[in-house]
């Protein structure tokens, strides 16, 4: 069993003066443990979001002991859009001016957690999902799993301040290597001390491999991720079922070592990069004692899900509120 604490927060203009308290108390590190086991710990965190509506918040904060009746306190929303599966939204880079369509502004970002709150959907934490998944515990109406691949260190400059300004939980799934090796060339990580920083308040940080975040061609030419079986250019034939499952498990095993190693990771979860992903990989991900998993497929998460589909959320090219709309969509079934 996971043991579970809680605490209640309202949004609103009131909320971020004592919001400002808590952080400005909480660097002196005075109230960190006392709020967070640590997001990926199983001393498990609870949020919830006590929504007062526009102009009729209330600052309201609460530190209750661990009971699974915490979990009722969270407000009923006025509307059920879906019950018992969870929207796993996707993102990965930000940029103040995007110069892609799969890059968001902090802007669109801030104004999709808004209407997150406004609509009614409830944010949950690396924790309650893996008890949803796990335990099969039961997560709040309209539940939202904030997830950013990648481990871009734009999270840590452009998202991160907005989802402390909103008390969201989020996970980040790092490309660990990228950590570990600063000169790697491509866009630029996030390093340990920030994600230590961030974990305090919530965001924790979870696999997407250790190195296997690339392509490479096989016999045909046809690119294969990393994490797909390789075509061994030297020896002229593919990798065996035995070489394909040391090298990823390796790979996968590493990764987990230094996310607990730095950050004390207790949970495992695992973001098969770019989607991709086999009977025979999901295994190995098993075999790496990784049971919760995601994929980039469009959808709603439940927990029969093998690897739980997502909802790409993080493309400036679509407005903040056809994001809510996808999701309305897909409570009643849509695709
Ligand atoms: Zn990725």
């Amino acid at each position: 069993m996971i043991p579970l604490r809680s605490w209640t927060i309202a949004l609103g203009a009131a909320v971020f003066t004592s919001w400002s308290l808590f952080f400005a108390s909480a660097q002196d590190g005075k109230t960190d443990s006392r709020w967070f086991g640590g997001p990926g710990s199983k001393d498990a965190v609870v949020r919830h979001l006590d929504r007062g509506g526009p102009g009729g918040t209330k600052a309201e904060e609460e530190v209750s002991t661990s009971s699974p009746s915490a979990r009722a306190e969270r407000r009923q929303p006025s509307v059920v859009y879906y019950s018992d599966r969870v929207a796993v939204l996707m993102y990965h880079h930000l940029q103040e001016e995007p110069e892609r369509g799969d890059i968001l502004s902090p802007r669109q970002f801030e104004r999709q957690m808004a209407l997150l709150a406004e609509h009614g959907f409830q944010v949950i934490s690396a924790e309650e999902y893996a008890a949803f998944v796990l335990e099969g515990a039961k997560v709040p109406d309209n539940a939202v799993l904030l997830t950013f691949d990648d481990g871009y260190a734009s999270f840590y400059e452009l998202a991160y301040p907005v989802l402390k300004k909103f008390g969201y939980p989020a996970i980040n799934f790092v490309i660990v290597s990228g950590a570990d090796q600063r000169d790697k060339p491509g866009i630029q990580k996030l390093t340990w001390d920030q994600m230590r920083e961030m974990q305090k308040h919530g965001i924790a940080f979870m696999n997407h491999t250790y190195d296997l975040h690339a392509k490479e061609a096989d016999a045909s030419g046809r690119e294969v991720p990393l994490t797909g079986r390789q075509y061994l250019k030297d020896k002229g034939r593919s990798e065996t079922a035995e070489e394909y499952r040391k090298r990823v498990l390796d790979d996968l095993l590493l990764a987990e070592k230094r996310l607990s190693e730095e950050l004390g990771n207790e949970l495992r979860m695992l973001a098969f990069p770019y989607g991709y992903f086999t009977e025979e990989l999901v295994r190995i991900a098993r075999e790496a004692g990784i049971e919760i998993l995601f994929s980039v497929k469009h959808g709603l998460a439940s927990r029969k899900d093998q690897a739980a589909p997502r909802v790409n959320a993080g493309r400036s090219d679509m407005e903040p509120v056809e994001v809510i709309r996808a999701l309305k969509a897909l409570g009643k079934g849509g695709k």
